[in-house]
C-alpha cells in the first residue's frame, strides 16, 4: 500500500508542478500504466522499415512481472507485455555459460559470440560488424542510447571494437567516429580533454570538439535536446558520468527515444535505434527491487513512446530484450494485488537464465520460440536487408 501511496502523491505533485522536478530515488509516480490489458495487433506487413532495439540489463522474467506485479497486482500489463509475440534467449558467452555485458552486448549487436569482457572483437581481435555499422552503411538512419555513460560495455558493442569493455576512453573515441545519427546518454569525463576539469581521458583529446567538426549538435540537457531535433546529428551527454534518471534538467529514457525517433523518421531509407535501459542491471547487483521497479518502468515508458511514435504507419519492428538476468530474482506472494510480494534474490552476479524477449511490428513474429542471443541481431538484420555475416 505504502508504494501506491507515495506514487498517487508524486503524481500530483507533478502534476500541479510547472519546473523541472526531482524525482525520488524509488518514485514511480512518473509511470503511466496502459489503460487496458489488451494485446497491441499483431501487423499485417511482413517487413519492417524501421527498428527500435530496447535493452534491458539484467532485466529476467522476474524483473518484468515483479515491476508490473507491484504497480498494477496479477492482473494487468506493463506495455512490454502487450506486445504480441514473446520468445526466449539463452544468453550464454563464448568462455562462460553466465555472460558478462559486453560478451552479451557482442552477441546481440553483431551475430558473434566471444570471451567475456570483449567488445564486438573475435578472441583473436577481429572486428565483428555491428548491426548499427550495418545499417548506416546501407544508409538507414542510427541511433544509440543509454542511461549509463554511452561508453558503458552494452552501448559499447554497437559503436566499438575494443578487447576490453575498461577502455572507456577508446570507445568515446570510436563512438565520435562512427557518426551515428543519435547518441544520447551519460558519460561526458570520457569526451573531454585530460586538463578539463572531471576528465577522465588519459589524453588531451577534445572529442566534442571532434563530434562538432563532424557535424554534432552538442546537447547537455533536456531544453539543450528538444530545441535540436530539427538536425540530424546529435550527440547529448547529459552527466559526466552515469545519468541520474531522476528527471530536472536531465530527459528521461522516454524523452531521449521520442527526440532520437523524431530525427531518425526524417530518413527515407528508415532507421535503426538501439535504447538500453542500463541500470536495471545494477539495482539487481545491489538486490534493491525498489530501485530495480523504477528502471524496468523508466523502460517501459520509453517503450509507450516508441509504440505511440510509430503505431500507425505499422512499419517499425520493436524488440524488448535484455542481455542476461541479473540477481538470480524469483517472487513470492499471495495477494493478487501484489502488496505483499517477496522478491527473493539468489545472488549479487549475474546468472544463465534465459531471458524474454517481446516483440511487435512487421517480422515480430520471427522471435517466437527459444533463440541463442547471437540469433537475434542476424534475423533482426535479415529484417532490414542488412545481413550479419
Ligand atoms: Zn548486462
Amino acid at each position: 500500500m505504502k508504494r501506491i501511496y507515495l506514487s498517487l502523491l508524486m503524481g500530483i505533485m507533478l502534476f500541479f508542478h510547472a519546473g523541472p522536478v526531482l524525482l525520488a530515488e524509488n518514485d514511480l509516480g512518473f509511470y503511466q500504466p496502459p489503460g487496458d490489458r489488451a494485446l497491441y495487433k499483431r501487423s499485417k506487413n511482413q517487413q519492417p522499415k524501421n527498428i527500435v532495439f530496447f535493452i534491458g540489463d539484467g532485466m529476467g522474467l522476474s524483473q518484468v512481472a515483479g515491476s508490473r506485479m507491484v504497480v498494477m497486482g496479477a492482473s494487468g500489463r506493463l506495455y512490454m507485455e502487450k506486445f504480441p509475440v514473446t520468445g526466449l534467449v539463452n544468453t550464454s558467452s563464448l568462455d562462460s555459460l553466465t555472460t558478462d555485458s559486453a560478451a552479451a552486448g557482442t552477441a546481440l549487436a553483431t551475430g558473434h559470440k566471444t570471451y567475456n569482457y570483449m567488445v564486438s572483437l573475435s578472441p583473436n581481435n577481429i572486428p565483428f560488424t555491428t548491426i548499427l555499422e550495418a545499417a548506416k552503411k546501407k544508409g538507414m538512419a542510427t541511433g544509440l542510447i543509454a542511461t549509463s555513460t554511452i561508453s558503458h560495455a552494452t552501448p559499447a558493442t554497437f559503436s566499438s571494437h575494443v578487447p576490453s569493455r575498461s577502455d572507456e576512453d577508446k570507445i568515446a573515441e570510436q563512438i565520435v567516429d562512427q557518426g551515428f545519427n543519435i547518441v544520447l546518454g551519460g558519460g561526458e569525463h570520457f569526451f573531454i580533454p585530460r586538463s578539463e576539469e572531471g576528465s577522465r581521458r588519459k589524453d588531451e583529446l577534445d572529442l566534442l570538439d571532434r563530434a562538432r567538426k563532424k557535424g554534432y549538435t552538442i546537447v547537455r540537457n533536456r531544453d539543450e535536446l528538444q530545441a535540436a531535433d530539427t538536425g540530424n546529428q546529435i550527440l547529448g551527454l547529459f552527466q559526466m558520468d552515469m545519468l541520474d534518471t531522476e528527471a530536472g534538467n536531465e530527459p528521461s529514457l522516454s524523452e531521449m527515444t521520442a527526440e532520437a525517433i523524431k530525427v531518425l523518421m526524417k530518413d527515407k531509407d528508415g532507421f535503426f535505434l538501439v535504447v538500453e535501459g542500463s541500470q536495471i542491471d545494477w539495482a539487481c547487483h545491489e538486490n534493491n527491487e525498489d530501485k530495480m521497479i523504477r528502471q524496468v518502468l523508466l523502460l517501459d515508458m520509453a517503450v509507450k513512446t516508441a509504440v505511440e511514435l510509430t503505431l500507425k504507419e505499422e512499419n517499425t519492428l520493436i524488440l524488448v530484450l535484455a542481455d542476461h538476468e541479473t540477481g538470480s530474482l524469483t517472487l513470492k506472494g499471495s495477494n493478487l494485488n501484489g502488496t505483499d510480494i517477496i522478491f527473493s534474490w539468489g545472488g549479487t552476479d549475474h546468472s544463465c537464465v534465459p531471458v524474454p524477449i517481446f516483440a511487435f511490428g512487421p517480422g515480430a513474429e520471427n522471435f517466437t520460440g527459444l533463440h541463442d542471443n547471437t540469433e537475434i541481431p542476424k534475423i533482426t538484420s535479415g529484417l532490414v536487408n542488412i545481413p550479419l555475416k
